[in-house]
């Protein structure tokens, strides 16, 4: 094909959705919350509709040859930034694209893309960044599932890892960094902060000044699970990360009805994560991308509100005497723990709305509060508008040796507790019996 056919072909073009909108009215930069109600779609392409159809297909129409061509140039990667076209739903699809811009509003990210899941996203970027011999050096602990896809899974193809703890130090960061390089190349630095489920916080500053000064030019990108701050109390790409992960199942979904992964980034790194995620498949379907969207619409009313309500409730259960202390970001600066609320204050914008709860007492008395509250739903998961309680001992780390648990601080004692939107002062009452009745 010659360009001379190509140009010869713009007239038959589908209309395609604006997707470099700028988000400016006079001049005013507009805010992500106005933002999500009408970014990256313009009903006059959908009949007029309101809100995006769900786009259920599995494939596209080429409205040429040659614009088929060029399309697959963007999916195979011959030519940067994904296909300029719609091409197969493994792809791309409107209602996925729709939420990939959005999703990179709120953290002024150059590109977005969406997952089936958490871990789908988080296997994918590993999968793109990552290969035999190299290393992973990552702060610890991880979410479960992630800490055995690095050990485990990563671990039978050759990838090793080193790790450093949470609130570690500049010194203390710079000696696993200095180690890692050692032993071959650092392929990647994975962060997760605040960690679950101890909310320990991770110093990304240091993370990257660390890694630039001991890595030079040809430096690792540093990737952080943004999962339980984020986008609205912390913003990672503002302190040195380059790749922030998301499970949107969590807050971003925030109504616990769907499970999907988002990352963000630079349009670099974003394009070398679509491809692994073009050839294996793990974007999140269009219902979803659909259901996202619709979520995205009230995340910061949502996260706010739920913000609230943690601290007043945070505030009630640390004078209650059947209470030993409460693990809340909130908290830091008058607990005394300086290195934690160092990095929280340089870091995070609110204390969000998932915490730790340790009880006076063990597994017994987290069992009888657990199974006495009755506006809060027994479950594992966070950031729905329902409120949560799960035992992580028990449940979510049961198979965590206990030894690793001890130095974790994963305690038998310890109820971990995910706010919603309830009425503040209701959550509070209910909180309130299930204590009195242990
Ligand atoms: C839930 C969670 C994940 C995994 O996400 P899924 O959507 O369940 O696959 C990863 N990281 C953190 C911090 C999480 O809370």
């Amino acid at each position: 094909m010659t360009d001379e056919t190509e140009a010869d072909l713009t007239g038959v073009e589908p209309p395609r959705r604006p997707r470099a909108e700028l988000g400016k009215i006079a001049g005013r930069k507009l805010k992500p919350a106005t933002m999500m109600m009408g970014h990256g779609y313009d009903p006059v392409l959908s009949e007029g509709s309101l809100k995006p159809p769900i786009f259920l297909t599995s494939t596209f129409v080429f409205p040429s040859a040659a614009a088929g061509k060029r399309h697959f140039e963007g999916v195979t990667g011959k030519r940067p930034g994904g296909a300029e076209g719609l091409v197969y739903s493994r792809f791309n699809g409107p209602n996925q694209e729709i939420l990939e811009d959005r999703l990179s509003v709120w953290e002024e990210a150059e590109d977005a893309l969406a997952f089936s899941s958490g871990m789908s996203a988080i296997a994918t970027l590993f999968l793109a960044m990552v290969g035999p011999g190299d290393t992973i050096v990552h702060s610890g602990p991880l979410y479960a599932a992630t800490e055995t896809l690095i050990a485990k899974l990563l671990g039978k193809y050759g990838v090793k890892w080193l790790d450093f703890p949470a609130g570690a130090t500049r010194a203390e960061i710079d000696a696993v960094m200095e180690k890692a390089k050692a032993q071959g190349k650092v392929a990647l630095i994975y962060l997760e902060s605040p960690a679950n489920p101890t909310n320990a916080l991770v110093d990304i500053e240091a993370v990257a000044a660390s890694r630039d000064a001991i890595f030079g030019e040809d430096k690792p990108p540093i990737a952080i699970d943004n999962t339980f701050l984020g986008p609205l109390w912390q913003q990672p790409l503002r302190h040195g990360a380059d790749i922030v992960v998301y499970s949107l199942t969590k807050y971003a979904g925030g109504h616990s009805d769907l499970v999907a992964g988002g990352v963000l980034g630079s349009a670099a790194h974003i394009n070398t994560i679509r491809s692994t995620r073009n050839t294996i498949g793990t974007i999140c379907d269009p219902n979803t991308a659909w259901m996202l969207l619709r979520s995205l619409e009230t995340l910061e009313l949502r996260m706010s509100r739920a913000g609230e309500n943690a601290a007043k409730v945070c505030a009630f259960l640390d004078q209650h005497p059947k209470v030993e202390r409460v693990g809340y970001l909130g908290f830091l600066e008058a607990q005394g723990d300086a290195r934690q609320a160092d990095i929280y204050r340089r870091h995070c914008l609110g204390a969000g709305s998932t915490f730790s709860l340790f009880l006076k007492g063990g597994e017994a008395e987290s069992f009888a509060f657990l199974d006495a509250l009755k506006i809060a739903k027994l479950a594992v998961s966070l950031g729905g508008t329902e409120t949560l309680a799960s035992h992580p001992a028990g449940m979510t780390h049961l198979s965590v040796p206990e030894e690793r648990k001890k130095a974790l601080g994963i305690t038998d004692n310890l109820v971990r507790i995910s706010i919603g939107v309830e009425d503040a002062d209701d959550l509070v009452a209910d909180f309130d019996q299930a204590l009195n009745a242990i």
